[in-house]
């Protein structure tokens, strides 16, 4: 589709691919593509940029097991790809691309995917989703994909035999820990509280392994080794230090909503998380949806997110259906 009739472009587009579509959605996880689902049943013709990670952070989980609808569980790829194809079935145009620009100042609204194309679309349906932290030392950036991970999935299978680390206290560290206990021989997992965060089944089940030994009220002071991970310097509450010799550092300490490049126009929490008007996922932007983990710091769960995404599809089309558009 070429650009809108009349419309102005602006010296910047010049040469620019620009498309005028009527609903646009960011991000692949199950957020984006329930809205996918929706609005394609609902004939907005949508278009679903995956983003960075095409599916999504369940694309880097093991088994779900609590998602209805599967009683023996799944695993996290194949289940964005039933998600996928269900969202395609009805006509959803999937594409790899992220958005690397808006401008909601204007309606339709502008977003530049990949740096270079324009989209104008009547309704955006933002599912960006949230991003694994890290703990901010330097050795960690050092020793990014050489032996410190932020995905056991992903990695643990390079550390198979090895004694490992897992940092963080919540349902995703406890998760990682147990997930490598079935790989490695050892794992230790860096708790700085006290306590663990996570649910009780899952604390349950990190007492239960054997080769998890969980040091609470320890703080990773650094990660170290020459090319790659040998070890990592923990200090106790008393100040003390001690080494463990460890080959793989695997942090799973939260997440960042993906939100940075929405933030000059839609409001956010101090986090980034963006706000919603209750009970709906309307931005404070006419026409500009969100749903999934980059709206909810609460639960982040598939499940609540594919819930939101729902509701996002389910607004945008009543919004398009109000303005005639
Ligand atoms: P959480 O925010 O729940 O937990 C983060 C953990 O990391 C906390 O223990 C926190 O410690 C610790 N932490 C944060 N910053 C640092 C730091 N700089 N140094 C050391 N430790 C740090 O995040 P999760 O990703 O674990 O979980 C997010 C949500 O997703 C939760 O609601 C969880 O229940 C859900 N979830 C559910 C799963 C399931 O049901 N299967 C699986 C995974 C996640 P402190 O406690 O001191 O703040």
């Amino acid at each position: 589709m070429g650009n809108m009739e009349g419309e102005k472009v602006s010296p910047q587009e010049e040469g620019q691919e620009t498309e005028r579509i009527k609903c646009l959605i960011i991000g692949s996880g199950p957020a984006g593509y329930t809205a996918a689902i929706y609005a394609a049943r609902a004939n907005l013709s949508p278009v679903l940029y995956e983003g960075l990670q095409p599916g999504g952070q369940l694309t880097t989980t093991t088994d779900v097991e609590n998602y209805p609808g599967y009683p023996e569980g799944i695993k996290g790829p194949e289940m964005m790809d039933d998600f996928k194809k269900q969202a395609e079935r009805f006509g959803t145009d999937i594409r790899y691309g992220w958005a690397t620009a808006v401008d909601f100042n204007q309606s339709p609204h502008k977003v530049i995917v990949d740096d270079n194309k324009v989209i104008y679309a009547d309704a955006v349906i933002i599912a960006t989703g949230a991003t694994a932290k890290y703990l901010g030392l330097e050795s960690e950036k050092k020793f990014s994909g050489y032996g410190v991970s932020a995905c056991a999935t992903c990695d643990g299978f390079f550390y198979k035999g090895k004694d490992v680390a897992v940092v963080g206290g919540g349902d995703t560290a406890a998760e990682e820990a147990l997930y490598l206990a079935g790989i490695c021989s050892k794992v230790y997992l860096i708790v700085r509280k006290n306590y663990l965060r996570a649910s009780k089944v899952m604390q349950k089940r990190v007492f239960d392994k054997p080769n998890i030994e969980v040091l609470f009220e320890h703080v990773t002071k650094e990660i170290v080794g020459d090319k790659v991970v040998d070890g990592v310097i923990l200090t106790d509450k008393d100040g003390n230090e001690k080494r463990l010799d460890i080959s793989g550092f695997f942090v799973a300490i939260g997440h960042k909503p993906n939100s940075d490049i929405f933030r000059d126009y839609l409001e956010t929490d101090e986090v980034g998380y963006i706000k919603i008007k209750s009970d709906t996922s309307k931005t404070n932007i006419p026409g500009v949806f969100a749903c999934g983990d980059v709206m909810d710091s609460q639960y982040r769960q598939a499940v609540t997110a594919a819930g939101t995404g729902c509701r996002a599809a389910i607004d945008a089309e009543r919004y398009l259906g109000e303005k005639n558009l």
